[in-house]
């Protein structure tokens, strides 16, 4: 499954970089976009279609505690979670945030103007983590959960 997305001119205000990359543009609940660790591959994920939400919401609850109401901070980690559970592209961990192709600086600067294209880009897939043993996913979203809270992720 691939969905149409649309791509943004965006510029890097550390080393100039010059590159587009998908953004879905006002907020829309229940969609996101992952991007690749080194900031050139993106997964479209819609929260509201995929049971993996809910799925890693109860592993996290048995594996670190993750409360019933979170807070803000607890819910961009849960994020940080659910897109390091994805299967990886071309061999990058997914992440809910975008980073600059060239020198990985979060510092982007994305053109508000038109979209230079819209390409398609495929849906996260979640087939490789629910193959694994239930006690390999509570490990990995512990793991997840864990490198999160290093991150100090806040949203993109
Ligand atoms: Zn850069």
């Amino acid at each position: 499954m691939s969905h149409t997305l649309r791509f943004f001119r965006t510029r890097c205000l550390d080393c100039g970089a010059d590159f587009a990359i998908p953004d879905l543009g006002e907020f829309l609940y229940g969609q996101f976009i992952w991007y690749g660790e080194r900031g050139d591959a993106f997964a479209y994920f819609d929260a509201i279609a995929s049971p993996m939400f809910e799925h890693i919401r109860s592993l996290l609850r048995k594996a670190v505690g993750y409360p019933q109401s979170p807070s803000s901070h607890e819910i961009d980690r849960f994020h940080w979670v659910v897109a390091g559970c994805a299967e990886k592209i071309t061999d990058q961990q997914l992440l809910p945030r975008r980073v600059c192709p060239s020198c990985r600086s979060r510092n982007l600067s994305v053109d508000d103007g038109d979209p230079v294209a819209d390409r398609l880009v495929e849906e996260a897939s979640y087939d490789e983590f629910l193959a694994k043993p239930a006690l390999e996913q509570l490990s990995m979203v512990a793991q997840l959960w864990e490198q999160s809270g290093e991150n100090r992720f806040t949203s993109p």
